[in-house]
């Protein structure tokens, strides 16, 4: 069994319903198994045209579906939560981004593994280090709690996340 972990992420609608109805289908997928959850996080978004502001979450999984699978079953989820593709970085109903499958390094045209903008976003390290502070980033050899101070160090106040559950 692989261990994975994900980003979810909404500012469209009901937000915090919205990502919990996506966790609870992930843990229904077959073959796979919810290990751990993140706090909620309260985020402004850090991209794209003017939005609502995002609840974020990061959640462990354990799972032995191959990645592109697993993505596939990721974007039916979204679809049935209501994503709709349009405008990049632009509001969403739900996103579910793989962030670390084990160790794997994958470039594929539909799934990059570890995903490429994680180590520049606090809307995803904040929660992913509460949960698994010594994870070991394959590539950049840190572990997700350096990277998030080195990241805070970065940005300083540029990127606001705020805790509101947990
Ligand atoms: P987004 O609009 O941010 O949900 O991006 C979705 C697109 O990114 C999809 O077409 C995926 O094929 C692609 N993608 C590449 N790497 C990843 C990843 N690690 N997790 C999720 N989607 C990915």
């Amino acid at each position: 069994m692989a261990r994975i972990f994900l980003s979810l992420g909404s500012n469209v609608g009901n937000r915090a319903e919205t990502v919990r109805k996506a966790v609870i289908a992930i843990s229904q997928l077959t073959r796979c198994v919810l290990i751990k959850e993140s706090p909620l996080y309260e985020t402004k978004p850090v991209a794209g045209p003017l939005q609502e502001d995002f609840l974020n979450q990061v959640i462990e999984i354990c799972c032995d579906v191959a990645p592109l699978s697993l993505l596939d079953s990721f974007q039916s989820i979204e679809k049935s939560l209501g994503r709709l593709r349009a405008e990049r970085f632009g509001p969403r109903a739900i996103d579910i981004d793989i962030l670390f499958y084990d160790n794997l390094i994958l470039h594929d045209t539909y799934l990059t593994v570890p995903h490429p903008r994680l180590t520049d976003r606090l809307f995803v390290l904040c929660p992913f280090s509460d949960i698994a502070h010594d994870f070991i980033h394959p590539v950049r050899k840190k572990t997700i709690g350096t990277l998030m101070h080195e990241l805070k160090e970065r940005v300083g106040g540029d990127q606001k996340v705020l805790r509101i559950e947990g």
